[in-house]
C-alpha cells in the first residue's frame, strides 16, 4: 500500500527517536581515546545517575535489556544461590528462563497479571527462606506485557518487614524516564534499563545502576565471569568502561537524549507521561462502556504511565492492531506470550506529545469501528476533554 506522511510508532518499545538524537548520531568516527570523547562519555554516565536517581555507579553495555538481566545474575549470584522473582507476566517469565538456564534456583509467586505484586506474597516467601539462600528479589517495575505498574517501594518494605537481607533489583527497562524510580530513596540495590524506551534511543545499549550493597555483593561473589563483570569495567579509559570499543554514535545519541531529558527536567518528564497516559486511559475507559474492552490492570493505581494494555472480551485485538499498522500507519503493541490474541497495547513512552497521542487514539477508534469491535464512540473526545483541563 502506498503510504504518505509519517507513520506513527505507538509501541511500548522501541519508541520514537527524536530528530535531535538521530542528528547527533550522524557523525564520522573519532579517536574515542581522545580527551574530549572520554570526557563526554564520562559525563553521560554521570548524568545517567540523575536519571536513575542514585549516587551509585552506572555501567554501560552494548547489549539489550536481555543482556542486562544476565549482567545482574552474573555479578550478584553464584551456582546454588536462589532468587525470588514475582510473577508479573512475559518479562518476568523471560528473566526466569535465564535464571533457570544459569542453574540458579528460582522462587516465584502466584501471578500478578492484573494487579500490582502483593507485598505480602514477597514477605511470605522471604520468611519461609530461613537459611537466607535467596540472595535477591528481582522485580519488573512496569511489566510491559500487562501494562501493570508494580510498587517497588512496597516490595522494599516487604523485604525489610521479613528481616531478610536479600538485595532488591529492578527491571526498569520500560519505566526508567517514564515513571518515577528514586532508586536510592526507595532502597533499590541495582536497576537495569535499555536504550530504546524512555531513553528515546535506538536499541543496542543497556545500563545498570549499582548501589553500594550490590557492589559489595558483587565483590564477594567468586562465581567465574569476565565480560559482564563490573570489576573488569573500570579505569581511566572509555575502552575499559565498555570492555572494548565504545559505540561512538550511540554515545553521541545518548548525550543528546540525556540533554533533552535533563532540559525538560525529570519531574516534568514524569508529568508529561502521566498526562498523556491519562488521556489514553480516558479514551479506553470511554470505549469500554460498550462492554467489549477493559483495562488489563484492574485498579487505576496499577495502570502504568508507560503503556496501557487493553483487553478485548469481544473482537480480535490482533486484527485491529494489524489493520491500524498496515492500513492506517500506526503501530500498536500486540499481546505477548499468554496475552497474545487477548490484548492490544498502547505504548505512550518516550518522545511523545499531544498531537502524536491524539492521532494514534483517533486511528485506534477508526480501527475499532472498521472492524466492528463494540465500543462507545467518542473516546478521542474524552481524551481531548482531559487534555483541555491540563495547562
Ligand atoms: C523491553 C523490555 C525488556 C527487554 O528489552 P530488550 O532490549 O528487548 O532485551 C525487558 N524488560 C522490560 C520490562 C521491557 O519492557
Amino acid at each position: 500500500m502506498l503510504q504518505r506522511g509519517r507513520s506513527f510508532i505507538q509501541l511500548p518499545g522501541p519508541t520514537n527517536i527524536p530528530d535531535r538524537v538521530l542528528a547527533a548520531m550522524h557523525r564520522p568516527v573519532v579517536d574515542f581515546a581522545g580527551r574530549e570523547f572520554t570526557r563526554m562519555t564520562r559525563g553521560c554516565l554521570e548524568d545517567l545517575k540523575q536519571v536513575f536517581q542514585t549516587r551509585g555507579e552506572v555501567f554501560p553495555y552494548v547489549a539489550l535489556g536481555h543482556g542486562m538481566w544476565e549482567v545482574v545474575l552474573d555479578n550478584l549470584l553464584a551456582l546454588g544461590d536462589a532468587v525470588l522473582v514475582p510473577d508479573t507476566g512475559r518479562f518476568s517469565a523471560s528473566w526466569c528462563e535465564m535464571i533457570r538456564a544459569q542453574g540458579i534456583e528460582l522462587v516465584t509467586t502466584s501471578p500478578f497479571y492484573r494487579e500490582s505484586v502483593d507485598p505480602a506474597a514477597v514477605e511470605e516467601a522471604l520468611r519461609a527462606d530461613r537459611g537466607h539462600r535467596i540472595k535477591a528479589v528481582l522485580m519488573v517495575q512496569v511489566e510491559t506485557s500487562t501494562g501493570v505498574l508494580h510498587d517497588v517501594a512496597a516490595v522494599r518494605r516487604a523485604i525489610d518487614a521479613a528481616g531478610h537481607p536479600a538485595l532488591l533489583v529492578v527491571d526498569a527497562v520500560a519505566s526508567l524516564a517514564t515513571v518515577d524510580l528514586p532508586m536510592d530513596a526507595w532502597g533499590v540495590d541495582a536497576a537495569i534499563t535499555a536504550s530504546q524506551k524512555g531513553l528515546m534511543m535506538p536499541p543496542g545499549m543497556g545500563f545498570v545502576a549499582v548501589g553500594p550493597r550490590a557492589r559489595q555483593a558483587a565483590l564477594a561473589n567468586t562465581a567465574p565471569r569476565k565480560y559482564w563483570d563490573w570489576g573488569s569495567r573500570r579505569g581511566e579509559e572509555s575502552y575499559m568502561w565498555f570492555y572494548g570499543t565504545p559505540p561512538l554514535q550511540m554515545i553521541w545519541g545518548l548525550r543528546a537524549a540525556l540533554d533533552m531529558l535533563l532540559e525538560e527536567g525529570m519531574p516534568a518528564v514524569f508529568a508529561r507521561h502521566a498526562r498523556l497516559a491519562e488521556a489514553a486511559r480516558r479514551a479506553v475507559a470511554h470505549w469500554s462502556e460498550a462492554g467489549a474492552l477493559e483495562f488489563q490492570a484492574l485498579a487505576p493505581a496499577a495502570r502504568s504511565n508507560a503503556v496501557t494494555a487493553v483487553r478485548f472480551t469481544q473482537g480480535d485485538p490482533e486484527a485491529v492492531r494489524l489493520h491500524c499498522r498496515d492500513e492506517l500507519q500506526v503501530a500498536f503493541g500486540g499481546g505477548l506470550g499468554p496475552f497474545q490474541g487477548h490484548i492490544l497495547r498502547i505504548g505512550h513512552m518516550g518522545d511523545l506529545n499531544e498531537p502524536m497521542l491524539l492521532g494514534a487514539l483517533a486511528v485506534l477508534e477508526t480501527g475499532l469501528r472498521r472492524l466492528d469491535v463494540p465500543h462507545r464512540p467518542g473516546g478521542v473526545t474524552a481524551a481531548v476533554e482531559w487534555l483541555a483541563t491540563q495547562r
